[in-house]
């Protein structure tokens, strides 16, 4: 057996508790892993406190990414004792999940770890610093680049926020992040933001076009907030839209992209196919500064996870936290 979070399904919310699991009681894979790290997730704190459906199968173990060494593997590319990363495919909704010291998974989800970047790293980026790169990636592929304007990040003190930030100003953007915690001010300066913005002037209901202040976005916030961002994208830019911290909904008109040509560009994480995961993994792994890395880390034990995952569903987690699992 090993330790593990187990979450039963119960009244108002699940049931939660730290047993001893059984390794024949895992899911069917080619691989398993030892975790060694995990984190805290948005995603996660959803699971843990049942605010919304991410757990689609009882019981669960909780945690959508891990890293960690291969124990066995059947899969032609892992071998015992090979470091690997898992984002998403389910895991911790339908599969059971990283909040353990074990885990099955299909070898195909798994990707490498970078040389050059340790276990406790990997997870410091996480579902969400990884999904900050595939955001960056598709602002790229658009065609945007640093010289064309500034860039804006929402949700900026948090995970995705947070490795936004510094992957975009150390690529040269000219970086607005916006937040609800004005205290937070000289962190977001220290990750590169040239400007902090209140996240109150973007949250409210706003006009179909606004004054044109930014080439590019990063959106983690959805709702009114993204409407905003769009309404005030500069001529032939895009926002590329990854979260729902304010709401799902998006109350927008067609004004930006029929006037403007502005481009809404979706990314999710879960579901990426693998090439464009390994060019994630590979940019993080040389652009992401490690001294920025570090500022944004803070590390739990795993006992921690339930109370982690309630601060950040209540917006009280700054940048990202990694789950010693090992
Ligand atoms: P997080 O650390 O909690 O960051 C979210 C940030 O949003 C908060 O720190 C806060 O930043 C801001 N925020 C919170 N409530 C808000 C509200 N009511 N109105 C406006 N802003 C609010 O979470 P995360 O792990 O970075 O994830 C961010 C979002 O991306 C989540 O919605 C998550 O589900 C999504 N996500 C999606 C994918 C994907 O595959 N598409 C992958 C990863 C994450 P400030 O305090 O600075 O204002």
């Amino acid at each position: 057996t090993f330790k593990a979070l187990v979450a039963t399904k119960g009244e108002t919310g699940p049931n939660l508790a730290f047993t001893d699991f059984a390794e024949s009681d895992l899911m069917e894979g080619d691989v398993t892993v030892r975790v060694t790290h995990s984190t805290v997730n948005y995603k996660d704190g959803l699971a843990i406190t049942g605010k919304a459906p991410v757990v689609r199968r009882w019981p669960m173990i909780p945690g959508v990414d891990f890293s960690g060494r291969v124990e066995t593997s059947d899969h032609p590319d892992f071998k015992p004792g090979h470091l690997v990363i898992l984002n998403g495919w389910g895991t911790g909704e339908t599969h059971l999940g990283a909040y353990a010291q074990k885990s099955r998974v299909k070898g195909d989800w798994l990707v490498p770890l970078p040389a050059g970047m340790n276990p406790g790293e990997a997870m410091a980026i996480g579902t969400a610093g990884y999904t900050a790169m595939l955001c960056v990636l598709a602002l790229e592929r658009h065609g945007l680049k640093p010289a064309d304007g500034p860039v804006v990040v929402t949700g900026a003190a948090g995970g995705v926020g947070s490795v936004a930030i510094a992957l975009l100003a150390k690529a040269g953007w000219h970086v607005v992040a916006s937040t609800g915690r004005s205290e937070e001010a000289d962190y977001l300066k220290s990750l590169g933001a040239a400007e902090i913005i209140d996240r109150n002037e973007l949250s409210a209901p706003g006009r179909p076009l606004g004054k044109e202040r930014w080439i590019a976005g990063v959106d983690a916030v959805g709702s009114h907030t993204l409407a905003n961002l769009l309404s005030m994208t500069r001529y032939g830019g895009a926002i590329a839209a990854c979260g729902l911290a304010q709401g799902m909904d998006l109350p927008t008109s067609v004004m930006p992209f029929i006037l403007r040509g502005v481009a809404l560009l979706g990314v999710d994480s879960v579901m990426c196919p693998k090439p464009r995961r390994l060019e994630a993994w590979a940019r993080l792994a040389t652009d992401l500064d490690r001294d920025a890395l570090a500022k944004i880390t803070t590390t739990i034990p795993l006992e921690s996870v339930i109370e982690t995952g309630k601060a950040i569903i209540e917006g009280k987690v700054r940048g990202r936290v990694v789950v010693e699992v090992g």
